[in-house]
């Protein structure tokens, strides 16, 4: 397996007392051994590890797999049984919060009694939460793609564009640059559509006055950006410029107060508190960030449920917003790693207040 992450996979194995290990959660599967396909089964042993892959995946197994053994499968499900069985492989552990119950069913009627199952949830969740130089970097350079691409549009915005060829022009000019694929649908709202903190981009047309909000992200081998602009086109209502200097104080405070050690929730409530002194509290309904690395949102969620400390190394986002029903919102979304002192922001377009030229 790559690096040091074997050690670290066999530790929580240890910990856990199994013999085994079986992935199937694709993120999981990259991080350990290196795949990038989109079918495969990885199975640690304290002594070795196998890939189990269909006859699509042979070749790119063999050329990108780091695991002891490279399996090809007709069957995966009963290949996987096989596999296990003929090792003495007995007590089992899973990923619970990516096998469904349909293929835990399966799997226990193809293994009956020979196999005792133990489902592990939170210590894989944290498998992948502190970054190495190697995964920073490359979140780096998908955040700096989002720099350039972001620059290449922005004289696009303006009033008459629609915001689906926002989100379009955004996609190629990120895919031009060498981005995978986009991180998700893009969120481009204008005007009221800003209240829908998720709003993907529609036909609508900006206007005058307007605010927009620019959610997008892309991806460069497997690390993903996410990075969000609120822009105000042309002149905006006195209300609009004050919910906008609200989140963005939100966004700066939390930002300057990321240390390690604190708990996650202490940092979600630093913008919360200041967005509910200035009396918007029901208008901030979601957390304040997620985790970023191999899945665009993941561990750990930075929300007032979680209570672990914050730790160097994690990515995380911070995206406070303010969201008015009839009115218009506003999110302001950094993308930064936290470090010994501080943090370090990875997305760089500055999110300062920022009113388009319009005839
Ligand atoms: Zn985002
Ligand atoms: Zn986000």
């Amino acid at each position: 397996m790559i690096g040091s992450r074997g050690d670290s996979i066999r530790q929580l194995m240890l910990a856990e007392g199994v013999d085994a290990l079986v992935l199937l959660g694709l993120p999981n599967i990259r991080y350990l051994c290196g795949f990038s396909g989109t079918d495969g089964v990885l199975i640690v042993a304290a002594d070795k590890s196998l890939f189990l892959t269909d006859s699509r995946y042979a070749s790119q197994a063999k050329n990108q797999v780091c695991a002891d053994q490279i399996i090809c499968y007709k069957n995966k499900f009963t290949r996987l049984i096989e596999e296990l069985t003929q090792n003495q492989m007995k007590r089992v552990g899973f990923d619970a919060d990516v096998m469904s119950v349909a293929t835990f069913n399966e799997l226990q009627t193809l293994a009956s009694d020979s196999i005792e199952w133990y489902p592990i949830s939170e210590k894989l969740r944290s498998l992948r939460t502190i970054k190495s130089t190697e995964e920073l970097q490359l979140l780096r350079q998908a955040a700096s793609l989002n720099l350039d691409a972001f620059a290449e549009i922005l004289p696009l915005i303006k009033p008459g564009v629609s915001e689906r060829q926002i989100a379009l022009e955004l996609e190629f000019a990120l895919k031009r640059r060498g981005g995978e694929v986009t991180a998700f649908d893009f969120i481009v709202a204008s005007g009221e559509r800003g209240a829908l903190p998720h709003g993907v981009a529609s036909e609508k047309l900006l206007q005058k006055g307007e605010l927009v909000t620019i959610d997008f992200g892309t991806r460069v081998a497997g690390y993903h950006s996410d990075e969000t602009v609120t822009l105000a086109i042309g002149k905006i209502d006195g209300n609009l410029r004050q919910i906008f200097d609200i989140v963005l104080k939100a966004h700066d405070l939390a930002l300057e107060a990321i240390q390690p050690g604190m708990l996650i929730c202490e940092l979600d409530a630093v913008a919360r508190d200041y967005i509910a002194g200035q009396g918007y509290a029901e208008y901030f309904g979601h957390g304040l960030g997620h985790g970023v690395g191999l899945e665009v949102h993941e561990y750990p969620a930075v929300s007032a449920k979680n209570l672990e400390p914050l730790q160097e190394g994690m990515v995380v986002t911070i995206e406070p917003g303010v969201y008015i029903p009839g009115t218009g919102g506003v999110r302001i979304e950094d993308t930064v790693v936290v470090t010994a002192d501080g943090y370090a922001a990875l997305t760089a377009i500055p999110k300062q207040f920022k009113q388009l030229a319009v005839s």
